[in-house]
């Protein structure tokens, strides 16, 4: 079996990017898009902080132009998840089931996935009127009254894309001021069928012995009292997991389970382990920082590669 010289784990805009670089430099990088390729930028709709598109571009089209872009260049694609990876000795090995590959480099731009809540009600009905993706699943609410859940701009993107659809829309946070950008609360702000329900946690959602939403008992975690909201759909918008389960034990990870780097860099505690974009970000987690730092690893793995062979 031929070594590859890089594989990225990863298609949102971090692998993509990284890439468009590697394959521009000639190393026909293997990109392992996942089954769900693209990202989070796929459950986005108008991306309108990317540099370059001033009237602003669908998550999709964004996605859908980077690829082409790297494929352009020699970059191969495989539509699959990775099963398993071993990292601990050289070269690395990436499992896709059955099927081996070993690569000289490897880019990890897994990404990260939307927090649940956790509560065994919202698992119940996930599905049922409760969701993780307003752009997914808002279409289904048509008209109708939805909770979104979460104070940071996933949850303010969640409620105003709602808000567009939906006869009304409360944002339910545990605190009583909001985490999300200032320019984000203004346009909440402005939407008139967008109310706040504030010092509320979501203790449980209704109804899993009916099979559907239709509620959430909420807590205020300042006095303890309950109470209940009537409504279709709830919206869980609390942030994200770095995916990062085929790589603990083997690259450092800090305690919320980010890949650390190393001092600046794309480079993780494994010499030719590169990672890119959100699964190493907690703090900016933007588009443009996740294409930013894919161009930073491809740079670096081909360093490292001519570095190798010399
Ligand atoms: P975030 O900023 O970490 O916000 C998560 C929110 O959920 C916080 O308000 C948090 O409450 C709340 N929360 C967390 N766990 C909870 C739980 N178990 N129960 C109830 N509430 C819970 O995450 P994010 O909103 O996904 O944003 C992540 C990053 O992406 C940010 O940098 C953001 O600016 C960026 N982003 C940008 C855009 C945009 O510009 N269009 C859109 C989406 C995201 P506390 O506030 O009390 O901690």
């Amino acid at each position: 079996m031929a070594v590859e010289n890089i594989v990225i784990i990863g298609s949102g805009p971090a692998g993509l990017t990284a890439a468009i670089y590697a394959a521009r430099a000639g190393l026909k990088p293997l990109v392992i898009e996942g089954v769900r390729t693209g990202g989070q930028l796929m459950t986005t709709t108008d991306v309108e902080n990317f540099p370059g598109f001033p009237e602003g571009i669908l998550g999709p089209d964004l996605v859908a132009r980077m690829r082409r872009q790297a494929e352009r260049f020699g970059a191969r694609f495989a539509e699959q998840d990775v099963t398993g990876a071993d990292v601990r000795r050289r070269p690395f090995v990436i499992e896709i089931g059955p099927e081996r590959h070993e690569a000289a480099a490897l880019i990890v731009a897994t990404g990260a996935t939307a927090r649940r809540l956790g509560l065994a009600s919202e698992e119940s009905l996930f599905g049922r009127g409760v969701s993780a993706c307003a752009t997914c699943d808002g279409f289904f609410f048509r008209g109708k009254d939805v909770l979104v859940v979460g104070g940071g701009d996933s949850a303010l993107e969640e409620a105003l894309f709602l808000a567009r659809i939906c006869k009304s829309v409360r944002l339910i946070h545990r605190r009583e001021s909001l985490r999300g950008s200032r320019a984000m609360q203004e346009r909440v702000n402005a939407a008139s069928n967008i109310s706040f329900v504030w010092n509320a946690v979501v203790e449980e959602c209704l109804d899993p012995a009916l099979g559907r939403f239709v509620g959430a008992r909420i807590r205020d975690p300042r006095t303890g009292e309950r109470s209940m909201l009537e409504a279709d759909g709830l919206f869980v918008a609390i942030g994200h997991e770095p995916a990062t389960a085929l790589f603990r034990g083997q690259i450092d990870l800090d305690p919320a389970g980010y890949v650390v780097t190393v001092g600046g860099t794309t480079r993780t505690s494994v010499p030719g382990v590169f990672a890119a974009g959100d699964v190493q970000d907690p703090r900016y987690r933007q588009a443009v920082t996740a294409a930013g730092s894919g161009c930073a690893a491809a740079l670096e793995a081909e360093r490292f590669l001519a570095e190798d062979k010399s």
